[in-house]
């Protein structure tokens, strides 16, 4: 298994208490993008001293707006059902808890996309329990037919990244046919022990079985694919190299490792208290994680939710985090539920605020909030995604196509304050796009809009 326990024990081990100068040598190789190994990355996971960790925080700071420019991508989270038949320890779905359950039909699936889109979003990440019975491969399929179908006004969902539980190369094959953007999977904890300890009795129990979904996935023809841990479970710094480990092993065996990596910390649920979990993440340590991941995995998107706060969210997009959710619901139907007053939630949420809210503080902070689902509408996935990561180009196509995204986000959503604000940073960006044809496309793109059409992109 290509997650060597033993070896981490033994690394962690060996790089503790490290010294300020093996501290700089990491960085000084980091700053060169030398790439990291294994025992680097430890290095950086025990750095306690505040002027180290000023450093870390520091370069992954550079490295972010070297790679991605000042562009943050916004999408929302649909539930669309609760029925699970594991038992994971920390879920509020799982399979013990009593409560009624329930899959939304197609016409609440509609109208929840509907409300989404009113909400200007773009970009869903799909998300339900595992339930061969009562939420099989066929409902997600038909699911994103309806999400891509429903459309109103200029609402539209141009991508849907996909939540679902491990399974087999045919059902990843049909859900790559049906036009998904990343398959998301989280293997919660890397921590075996833990593992076992947190899916008692359940499919989701397999650890192996877990583990290989990626390269299932990848058989299928699915090249972009989305990891996690939920951070609170184990040893943090044991699961930082646990993902390190997956990612290689993905780009070993297939070209190409993670194109994103969310970092959930562990929250109170329905039936779930945070009594008895002794790794419970601290604000300091989960700082310290996202500017590693983003030093250690440059090319690789970096997703927080609203399980944290504003002022976490504002503090970790400067250290790494390249994506954000927004305005989300995290119950089953919860977008309807929320304009009923009635919205019920898988997990406790910290950040309340709509999308125009958001966009609002992101703009003052200056950073170009983007809706843009061009990669994979261009076929800028995998390792072509990579390629153009990697040869640092990627920022020529995020900054105008958040630009135009971020535009036609005003003109149909938002009020007059976001408008002024937005357009103030549209007009100095556009003026500073690099590539001529670039510019004139995108200024060509925006005045087009002002007219009526939509959907320009790189
Ligand atoms: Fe089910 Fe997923 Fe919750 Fe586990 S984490 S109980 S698989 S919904
Ligand atoms: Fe993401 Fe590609 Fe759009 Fe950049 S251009 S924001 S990488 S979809």
């Amino acid at each position: 298994m290509f997650i060597d326990h033993e070896y981490i024990y033994k690394i962690l081990e060996e790089t503790k208490n490290p010294s300020n100068e093996e501290i700089k040598e990491v960085l000084n190789k980091a700053k060169k993008r030398e790439g990291l190994s294994y025992k680097d990355i430890a290095i950086l996971l025990q750095a306690e001293d505040e002027k180290d960790l000023e450093e870390i925080y520091s370069l992954a700071g550079q490295i972010k707006k070297d790679i991605y420019g000042k562009r943050i991508v916004v999408f929302a989270p649909l539930y669309v059902s609760d029925y699970c038949v594991n038992n994971c320890v920390y879920c509020g779905y799982q399979r013990d808890n009593k409560f009624n359950r329930r899959r939304l039909t197609m016409d609440e699936v509609a109208e929840e996309v509907r409300i989404l889109e009113q909400m200007g979003h773009k970009r869903l990440a799909l998300e339900l329990g595992e339930d061969p019975v009562n939420a099989p491969i066929d409902y997600v399929l038909e699911c994103l037919d309806t999400i891509y179908k429903t459309q109103n006004a200029n609402g539209e969902i141009r991508r849907v990244n996909v939540n679902i539980a491990a399974t087999t190369v045919e059902n990843y094959k049909a859900l790559h046919e049906k036009g998904i953007g990343t398959y998301i999977l989280f293997q919660e904890t890397y921590h075996k022990p833990t593992y076992d300890l947190m899916h008692p009795k359940s499919i989701k129990g397999d650890y192996n079985y877990h583990l290989t979904a990626f390269d299932r996935a990848m058989q299928a023809g699915i090249d972009d694919v989305g990891a996690g841990v939920l951070f609170g479970l184990a040893d943090p710094r044991f699961e930082v190299l646990g993902l390190m480990m997956h990612n290689a092993h993905l780009e070993e065996k297939y070209g190409v490792g993670f194109h994103t990596i969310s970092v959930p910390r562990l929250q109170e649920a329905k039936g779930v208290t945070l009594e008895n979990y002794p790794h419970l993440l601290s604000d300091k340590m989960f700082k310290k994680i996202v500017a590693i991941l983003r030093i250690a995995v440059p090319f690789t998107g970096l997703i927080l939710s609203t399980r944290e706060t504003p002022a976490m969210r504002k503090e970790l997009l400067k250290y790494g985090v390249s994506q954000i959710s927004a305005g989300s619901s995290t119950g089953v139907g919860g977008y309807k539920e929320r304009e009923e007053g009635k919205e019920t939630k898988q997990f406790k949420t910290n950040d309340e605020r709509s999308p125009i809210e958001i966009l609002k503080e992101l703009l003052n902070d200056g950073y170009i909030p983007s809706y843009c689902t061009a990669c994979y509408r261009k076929g800028r996935t995998g390792d072509r995604f990579m390629q153009l990561a990697k040869s640092g180009n990627i920022k020529y196509v995020c900054e105008p196509n958040a630009l135009m995204t971020l535009h036609e986000f005003t003109l149909d959503y938002g009020d007059k304050e976001l408008y002024d604000k937005a357009q103030e940073i549209i007009n100095t960006e556009v003026e500073s796009i690099e590539r001529e044809d670039i510019k004139s496309y995108t200024k060509e793109s925006l005045g087009k809009m002002k007219s009526g059409e939509r959907d320009f992109y790189l």
